[in-house]
Order: structure tokens, then sequence, then C-alpha cells
């Protein structure tokens, strides 16, 4: 009976993140969409703006989106603004993840005179990341709960519930 339950479950959780993961593709293609210019297909053929997910992949859960899109939106700007030529207006982010429980952005290769300002903007949204809960968004800070996580008060009693219910301590 118990076995049996552990399958239903399973595969319930199953076609649930199936769901999940294919809300979050189309979300994720709305943003490479929106900033052409930091998710390039091609970084280097100029005359191609087709967008792709990063090379290395982008995961981390909502609570940082808007972070991540002012920060996107910023260095779309400062692109825009560079009076560099066509074919260097290009920012190509390679991975964006949760890392330490902050996040954490790698690029490609961009023009050097934009580093200063690059890095600057990105280690502002890494720093902001520590206080905002990844989850939901709501001001947040370290926690633990099988790992350490930037949460909410809520979003902590949330996982704890849950936790109870499938029979673990943290
Ligand atoms: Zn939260």
């Amino acid at each position: 009976m118990f076995v049996l339950l552990l399958e239903v479950r399973v595969k319930m959780e199953k076609s649930f993140n199936n769901e999940l993961n294919e809300c979050e593709t189309r979300k994720q293609k709305e943003f490479y969409d929106k900033f052409p210019l930091l998710f390039p297909k091609h970084p280097h053929w100029s005359t191609k703006r087709e967008v792709q997910e990063p090379e290395c992949g982008f995961s981390c859960d909502y609570g940082w989106w808007p972070l991540l899109k002012k920060l996107c939106s910023d260095l779309t700007k400062l692109l825009e603004e560079s009076g560099l030529p066509e074919e260097n207006k290009i920012i190509p982010i390679d991975q964006i993840k949760e890392k330490f429980s902050g996040v954490r952005i790698y690029f490609g290769s961009f023009h050097e005179s934009l580093n200063d300002k690059v890095y600057a903007l990105v280690r502002e949204a890494e720093e902001k990341s520590f206080k905002i809960c990844e989850t939901c968004g709501q001001p947040g800070e370290k926690r633990s709960g099988g790992w350490l996580k930037v949460r909410c008060d809520s979003c902590q009693e949330k996982l704890k519930e849950i936790n109870k219910c499938i029979g673990q301590t943290h």
C-alpha cells in the first residue's frame, strides 16, 4: 500500500514538474525575445538577431526575475547608448543560476570598453538577490531547508509544512 502511494505521488510530481517546465520554458522565451542583445543565437554574426536560451542554461526561481529583468534592461540600455558599432552591441549571457544562495550570471565575450559598467551592474544585482526571496520576490534572507536559499517568512513556513508532509526534518 505504501509503495503504491509513493508511486502515485512520484507520478503526480512528475506530471506537475513537466507542466511547470513547459510553462517555465515559455516564460523564459519571452525573456529572451525581450532582450535579443543579451541572448543572441549567433553572438558573432551581427546581422542575425535570433535569440536562444543561454548556452549553459537559465535556472532560478521566479522571485528573482524582476531583478533580472531590470538588469537585462540596464545592460541593453548600456549597449544602445555605448556608441559602439552594431556588431559590438552585444553582451551574450551564458548562464543564469543560483549559487551560494545568490544569483550568479556568466557572460560570453563582449567589448572591453563595457567591462566596468557591466560588472558594476551585475554586482549590484547579485548583491540585491541575497535580500530577495528567490521563490516569490518579497524581502527575504538566507535560510536552511535542505539547502541554503534566500526566502521570505511565508515561503519558509510553506517549505516547513511541505517538508513535514514528506517526512523531512529540515
Ligand atoms: Zn517568498
